[in-house]
């Protein structure tokens, strides 16, 4: 997304914008998520105080029963921009020095793309799970069945709570040195 500053007033402004924004997931695979951009601008002079609000979604499948689910990620940063006035000699910008907060730019600069920040805001917000619902019971282990839709005839589903138990009583068993 670029930011248009020249064509920003001198006062408070709404942009919203939608971009396809695309990543990597650990397998290699591009997921393209589709992000609604709403920026909150406050122009004072040559700075701009931007509030930037992310509503992003994008279609993977469930990491439990591998039917397709959506992933919806919600994310928010501010920044501060301050341009140079036009009087002021200025150094270019060096880009090793710019953080994500703020940025400043040479007086002669009229856009300024957002597109890293969107980038970085939208994926560190990313589940380390994604299910297709809360209450996803995932495949079986042994058969591969989709427990949410079918039976299957393996050893019966113990309730996990029992597992812990029954380990707890093996742990007992076994002979102290
Ligand atoms: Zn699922
Ligand atoms: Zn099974």
């Amino acid at each position: 997304m670029i930011l248009e500053l020249d064509k920003l007033s001198n006062d408070t402004e709404q942009v919203a914008a939608d971009e396809v924004v695309t990543f990597e997931d650990v397998d290699g695979k591009e997921n393209r998520i589709h992000c609604h951009i709403e920026l909150n601008i406050r122009r004072v002079a040559e700075t701009y105080l931007i509030h930037a609000d992310l509503d992003g979604r994008f279609a993977t499948p469930c990491h439990r029963c591998l039917e397709p689910a959506e992933c919806h990620i919600k994310s928010s940063f501010d920044l501060v921009v301050k341009k140079a006035s036009t009087d002021a000699k200025v150094p270019p910008v060096d880009e090793d020095a710019r953080d994500d907060a703020m940025v400043s730019l040479p007086a002669g600069a009229t856009e300024l793309s957002l597109d890293h920040l969107i980038f970085e805001n939208l994926v560190s917000e990313i589940p380390m799970q994604i299910r297709c619902r809360d209450e996803c019971k995932g495949l079986c282990s042994s058969c591969g069945v989709n427990l949410n839709t079918a039976e299957c005839d393996c050893q019966p589903h113990t309730d996990p709570r029992w597992n812990a138990l029954r380990s707890l009583g093996r742990r007992d068993d076994t002979p102290s040195k």
